[in-house]
């Protein structure tokens, strides 16, 4: 795979980090990645992950773009509202980057179609409000043996990890590493949305952004990914921590 001079240019500041360089770049020109949700956190993901120069970008949703949206789903105008966020989301993305392919599937996804879409990705970022989206996703990862990048925010606080429980199945108990469903066991009782508690904006862009960056370092091989922890973020008091997370024997997706 060859990169033109257009191409070059474009990704100049990658092509002289050690760590991404020709290499690593031509690793993202080969990636097929799916966001599942477009919304506060996909959106910024999917301008992040189309200005690097990922190849292939699936995204699946099934809203329309909300004048509410726009506080924080930066990837959306005002004249995009009452358009297909997927619609609209393809014009601004290619108008970004034309050398990426946007694959876009305009559903929710769920246990009957999660399979079937993530299968045909390498890697998948998940994003939404809905811990039923969630478990399917991450379910869907673990069959399918692929990478999840998760990440949540309400109110204040973010936080996101590196799922590859389905990567490292049937390795020894010692190298497996957890899933979704081990830090999540069942859905919480008292779960929030951000349409009734609030969301910082710009807290969005922030573990948004960040989701794009673990995939792009697990795609390209570059430093320490999340896998095996959670990051934490209190925007309020402007402290991130990390903790680690392990494989719970007794869950109900990679347990055994
Ligand atoms: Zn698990």
């Amino acid at each position: 795979m060859t990169f033109t001079d257009e191409e070059v240019e474009r990704y100049a500041r990658h092509l002289v980090l050690r760590e991404i360089g020709g290499q690593g770049q031509q690793k993202l020109k080969a990636a097929r990645v799916l966001i599942v949700g477009a919304g506060g956190l996909g959106a910024p993901a999917a301008l992040y992950l189309a200005a690097a120069g990922i190849g292939t970008l699936g995204l699946i949703d099934a809203d329309v773009v909300a004048l509410s949206n726009l506080q924080r789903q930066v990837l959306y105008g005002s004249a995009d509202v009452g358009r297909g966020k997927l619609e609209a989301a393809r014009d601004r993305l290619a108008a970004m980057n034309p050398h990426v392919a946007i694959e876009t599937h305009p559903a929710m996804l769920d246990q009957a179609n999660a399979a079937g879409i993530i299968g045909r990705y390498d890697l998948v970022l998940d994003g939404t409000d809905s811990f039923e989206t969630r478990f399917a996703v991450n379910t869907a990862c673990y069959t399918e043996g692929k990478p999840l990048v998760s990440g949540a925010i309400g109110r204040w606080g973010g936080q996101l990890a590196l799922f590859e429980a389905g990567v490292t199945r049937g390795r020894p108990a010692a190298e497996r590493k957890p899933c979704y469903r081990c830090l999540v066991s069942e859905i919480p009782p008292d779960a929030e949305t951000c349409a009734a508690v609030g969301v910082m904006g710009a807290l969005a862009g922030v573990i948004g952004s960040m989701m794009a960056l673990e995939a792009i370092k697990c795609i390209t091989g570059a430093g320490e990914t999340l896998s095996g922890r959670l990051l934490i973020y209190d925007a309020l008091s402007a402290e991130i921590r990390t903790v680690g997370l392990s494989p719970d024997p007794a869950c109900e997706v990679c347990g055994s």
